[in-house]
């Protein structure tokens, strides 16, 4: 990975997933109103404990195909939540035509 230099006190270091975090520009409340907040990806210096701006983050959209996907998870869930009670998926179905 690329080293990045910090703008304080130029210390040379190399950027890493687990230092990282997103931080939102400092907005006032008519500001907000105009657009949202620009998200960076921050890093603290490992040297002097200034925040370094990696690089900007856009928000990131769900897509339809993550969407079913997460609604799988919750189906299989579900049938795994009625076995887990001894309940099958024929009764259950039962019970729903009737009521
Ligand atoms: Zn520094």
């Amino acid at each position: 990975m690329k080293k990045k230099r910090c703008s304080v006190c130029g210390f040379r270091f190399v950027p890493t997933k687990e230092a990282t975090y997103a931080a939102n520009e400092p907005q006032t409340v008519s500001e907000a109103l105009k657009k949202s907040a620009t998200v960076y990806t921050m890093m603290d210096c490992p040297k002097c404990g200034c925040q370094q701006a990696l690089s900007i983050r856009f928000p990131r959209i769900p897509t339809p195909v993550s969407a079913a996907e997460a609604f799988k998870g919750v189906t299989a869930a579900f049938k795994g939540l009625n076995s887990a009670l001894h309940v099958s998926d024929e009764e259950t179905t039962k019970e729903r035509g009737e009521g």
